[in-house]
């Protein structure tokens, strides 16, 4: 296995600013309801390790849980599988919406966040020796990624595919690329048993995700203005994820956290909020030096405690 750091010359605010969210984060609180109101499945054991689940706190007045064993959060009702499609569906296209206002922001996006993830992909399939992959992407339409993905030079053909449609037959694919998708599926064993299914033996599978043991999901908790569903139905720790992974059937290559926000997110909080809780040590974090803040941030990513997690896995033969 092997990790990287990442350069940290991203900012909050050129990529996913606090201000701004509180619209898209309202329809997405509002399109949980509104799916939760065609029933809901309470989820009562942990998906990775079957453990019970207590309650963690809420979002907008809707229950989260957390698994004592593997410190995953989880939301703790979702609704039946096409309700939870047309709910993640619908946000995403408000996203992308509100996104096509602000055309600077998109541009900054594509810069600072896809192609970081593209460049990870094409180096990860070149050290595998893999030549002109055919890749699964997994993604809700419209995805900003899969023109990205698609003109890559290591990549021979493209099919996106929805969380709830990945199963549903198709072509084996090399790889399959999962952004966040575990974050907001109903039923992540399901959807990675569906990946697993599509992948040629040795297929490679790669998955970014919000970690709950990271830096600014642990210091702001249920504050964390970035925690809400359904984009973060799921919030697990990093352990977890691993053995989420290797309980589907794939061997890890890759296991690291190269965020480079954790810090901002936890500044920018305090910003809007000057009485958000935070220990006596993150307070002095956050108004130390650019300096010790960049380099706590190297910490973090260095050591698996920031809150942006990405993983490679290999199909076992
Ligand atoms: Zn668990």
């Amino acid at each position: 296995m092997w990790s990287s750091l990442t350069s940290q010359s991203v900012h909050l605010n050129s990529v996913k600013p606090l201000k701004g969210l509180d619209e898209y984060r309202a329809n997405c609180v509002a399109a949980t309801r509104a799916a939760l109101n065609a029933g809901a499945v309470v989820r009562a054991a942990c998906p990775i390790d079957a453990g019970p689940l207590e309650a963690a706190g809420s979002v907008d007045g809707l229950a989260y849980v957390r698994c004592p064993r593997c410190r995953s959060l989880y939301l703790r009702d979702v609704a039946p599988p096409d309700a939870w499609a047309r709910a993640v569906a619908e946000v995403s296209r408000s996203r992308h919406a509100m996104n096509g206002f602000h055309a600077r922001l998109t541009a900054e996006r594509a810069a600072s966040v896809y192609q970081p993830k593209l460049s990870w992909i094409e180096n990860t399939l070149r050290l595998q020796g893999r030549r002109d992959s055919n890749v699964l992407e997994v993604a809700v339409e419209p995805s900003d990624f899969t023109s990205l993905l698609t003109a890559s030079a290591a990549v021979a053909a493209v099919s996106s595919a929805a969380e709830a449609v990945v199963s549903g037959g198709g072509a084996s694919v090399d790889a399959a690329v999962l952004l966040e998708a575990l974050d907001r599926s109903d039923d992540p064993p399901r959807l990675l048993n569906a990946v697993h299914s599509r992948l040629v033996p040795g297929g490679l599978i790669f998955v970014t995700a919000l970690v709950a043991t990271g830096f600014d999901v642990v210091s702001l908790g249920f504050r964390n203005r970035y925690l809400y569903p359904p984009d973060r139905a799921n919030c697990f720790s990093l352990a977890g994820l691993e053995q989420l992974l290797q309980g589907a059937g794939f061997d890890l290559l890759e296991v690291s956290t190269p965020g480079v926000l954790d810090v901002q997110i936890v500044n920018s909080h305090v910003e809007e909020d000057p009485a958000t809780p935070l220990s006596a040590f993150e307070r002095q974090l956050v108004s130390s030096s650019a300096a010790a803040q960049s380099a706590f941030q190297g910490f973090l990513q260095e050591h698996h405690l920031s809150s942006f997690a990405r993983l490679v896995g290999r199909k076992r033969a």
